[in-house]
């Protein structure tokens, strides 16, 4: 299916997204925060969508976001998921200027998070 990378400081939002998309298929790559998130995508490039925190120590995942966005080395950049427990429209419009394509507030409903990553990777295949 697609390779996906989950960017969180919480061990268990991490396993339990790992759970959710290898059990439909996915491969799953991971960081514990946007400094290690940042450093496994530039080793997987093949990275099809990321899902990433906001809060998170070292680099937060706005701070992520950006890296990626400027670093000319990326031709194509993968669309983002936020999910966190943050909506504070500021940091949600900053995201957004970042790659950020959908936010995602915790708890998230599975279902409708497996919906959207379905869609959006359909989208971008090819
Ligand atoms: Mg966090």
């Amino acid at each position: 299916m697609a390779k996906i990378l989950i960017v969180d400081d919480s061990e268990t939002v991490r396993d339990q997204l790992k759970d959710t998309l290898t059990k439909n298929g996915h491969n799953v790559v991971e960081g514990v925060d946007g400094a290690l998130g940042y450093q496994t995508f530039k080793e997987n490039p093949d990275v099809a969508l990321i899902l990433c925190d906001v809060n998170m120590p070292n680099m937060n995942g706005i701070a992520m976001c950006e890296k990626i966005f400027l670093d000319a080395a990326i031709a194509k950049k993968p669309p983002i998921f936020m999910l966190t427990t943050e909506s504070d429209p500021e940091l949600m419009s900053k995201g957004k200027s970042f790659g950020v394509i959908a936010w995602i507030t915790k708890p998230y409903v599975e279902a409708k998070l497996l919906t959207a990553i379905t869609k959006i990777l359909s989208m971008n295949k090819s």
